[in-house]
């Protein structure tokens, strides 16, 4: 069995566009629609002659809606099992007013403390929307952030080299 990698982060972020690009295949239901994976979708794939699981998951948010809830309830127990975690987010985020980099950080170090002992990969997707300005600002001012477009594809295969250093 695989090195288990579990890919978390709010609902539409692109988890699902991410693991198919990682797969190269449509594995994952891709949906506008947030809360769409509701289930948690696996499978494995050699990156440089190692085995890993990717462990697609519900997006992470707080919900008063009962079947999202539990798929966010099982994506905690995935991300408890796996021993790499891909925090995605949308970097685009970076376009709202109250969302700029400054403040972004505060998020991500947010998430890395709730991540103590497991190894987190900090991951913004999208970039292909992003102005070569903005991609300047977010990574001069975020620390170890991985920037791609699961879309395109560009940025998919450092983040696979990225994963075999976790090995
Ligand atoms: P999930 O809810 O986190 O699994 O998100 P999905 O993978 O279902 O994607 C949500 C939406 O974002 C879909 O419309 C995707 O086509 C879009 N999306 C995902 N990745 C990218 C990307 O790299 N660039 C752009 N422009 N759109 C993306
Ligand atoms: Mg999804």
């Amino acid at each position: 069995n695989g090195i288990p990698v579990a890919i978390v982060g709010e609902p539409n972020v692109g988890k699902s566009t991410l693991l198919n690009a990682l797969l190269n295949e449509e594995r994952a239901i891709v949906s506008d629609i947030a809360g769409t994976t509701r289930d948690t979708i696996e499978d494995e794939i050699s990156i440089g002659g190692i085995s890993f699981r990717f462990i697609d998951t519900a997006g992470i948010r707080e919900t008063t809606d009962t079947i999202e809830g539990l798929g966010i309830q099982r994506t905690f127990e995935k991300i408890k099992q796996s021993q790499v975690t891909i925090y995605l987010f949308d970097a685009t985020v970076i376009r709202k007013k109250r969302e700029k980099s400054q403040n972004i950080r505060t998020e991500i170090e947010k998430i890395r403390n709730r991540f103590p002992q497991k190894q987190l990969v900090v991951v913004a997707n999208k970039v292909d929307q992003l102005e070569p300005s903005e991609i300047n600002d977010l990574t001069s001012n975020i620390n170890h952030l991985h920037l791609l477009s699961a879309k395109s594809g560009q940025g998919v295969e450092e983040l696979k080299t990225i994963l075999l250093e976790f090995v």
